[in-house]
């Protein structure tokens, strides 16, 4: 996330809305030490034509952090509903009109030494403008990582841990260093799990296939919306399967999902071609089909989206405010 950060933005932290420069951590919190905290990644979608601001899936969204919390014992004490309004809400103070990345962390906040945790618990919540998180546009290089995924047993990688991102954070960056655009890792039996911040799909004989939940890959949303796309836009059947590492060298078509990928292509893995090495015709179609879904251009996905300002009025503010970007 490479966006500037504006400190005057407004940022929900313990319990109130306050400038971001205002919001600060002591430097012996727990999760910092220890890596005790679950975050989220959630997305809004500007749709210029309607004025309106969309955020994709908050329910969902904030139904699995809750989920996650109570994997580290972190207790975030609102609903799923509770916090979309507070999201939305954060999105007309700060009067945006453009895309964003919103980012709650809920985490083990008491300040001392040592790694049992106990019951003190905090939660924030950013929402900054924020584009495109790879330029996947005319396909990427993925290349399999020598970091292996991090095991259930281990830091469970659905839980979106603060700490299991280190896994990630060495994947990416080795991936990176050796000139691909993004990792994949293969979990400890050898099969492919996902990318460093993403999950995985490949086209085989004309069937989508990505690795089932339990081959420690994250819960994903966007997974999840892409699988109700392919079947029902696409009449595409699924098949959630292991899939071994040679098989991404012969696939059809390869493509990663995420919040802050969206649908990314990929065109090349490990130096070798996936398919022509172009963009596949259904990567194309369902990165067309989640975008046009994100904006709000497809009325069967409304249900999808909470739209952050009024709809009975004439929508966003008309005049340029704080965040208003060309990034739309
Ligand atoms: N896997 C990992 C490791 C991730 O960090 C992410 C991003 N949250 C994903 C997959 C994609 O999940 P989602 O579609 O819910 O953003």
């Amino acid at each position: 996330m490479k966006a500037d950060v504006d400190p005057n933005v407004i940022v929900y932290f313990n319990g109130q809305y306050i400038p971001m420069r205002d919001a600060r951590i002591g430097i012996l919190t727990h999760a910092l030490h220890y890596g005790t905290g679950v975050f989220e990644g959630i997305r809004a979608y500007w749709n210029p034509e309607d004025r309106q601001l969309f955020v994709m899936r908050p329910s969902c969204h904030y139904q699995r952090w809750k989920q996650n919390c109570s994997i580290l014992r972190i207790d975030v004490p609102l609903s799923a509903d509770q916090l979309a309004a507070i999201t939305a809400e954060l999105a007309r103070r700060n009067g945006f009109c453009t895309d964003l990345y919103i980012r709650p962390l809920a985490y083990k906040s008491a300040e001392r030494i040592g790694v049992a945790i106990d019951d003190q618990d905090a939660f924030f919540i950013v929402a900054l403008p924020f584009g495109e998180y790879l330029h996947s546009e005319n396909g990427i290089h993925a290349g399999v990582s020598s970091w292996r995924r991090i095991d259930d047993n281990a830091i469970p990688p659905r839980g979106k841990i603060c700490g299991a991102y280190a896994n990630s954070a060495l994947a990416g960056d080795e991936a990176r260093r050796s000139g691909f655009d993004e990792a994949i890792l293969l979990n400890q039996s050898g099969h492919v799990a996902e990318g460093a911040s993403c999950n995985l799909f490949m086209m085989r004989r004309g069937r989508l296939v990505t690795p089932p939940l339990c081959e420690n890959v994250l819960e994903g949303i966007t997974r999840d919306s892409i699988m109700e796309l392919a079947v029902r836009e696409l009449g595409i059947e699924i098949v959630e399967r292991p899939i071994d590492r040679s098989e991404l060298y012969i696939c059809d078509e390869l493509f990663f999902t995420g919040t802050a990928v969206g649908v990314a292509p990929v065109t090349r893995v490990d130096h070798r071609a996936v398919g022509a090495g172009s963009i596949g015709a259904v990567t194309r179609r369902l990165r067309q089909a989640y975008v046009d879904a994100a904006r709000g251009r497809i009325p069967a996905y409304r249900r999808w989206l909470l739209p952050v300002y009024n709809p009975d009025s004439a929508g966003a503010p008309q005049t340029a405010l704080a965040g208003e970007t060309s990034l739309a």
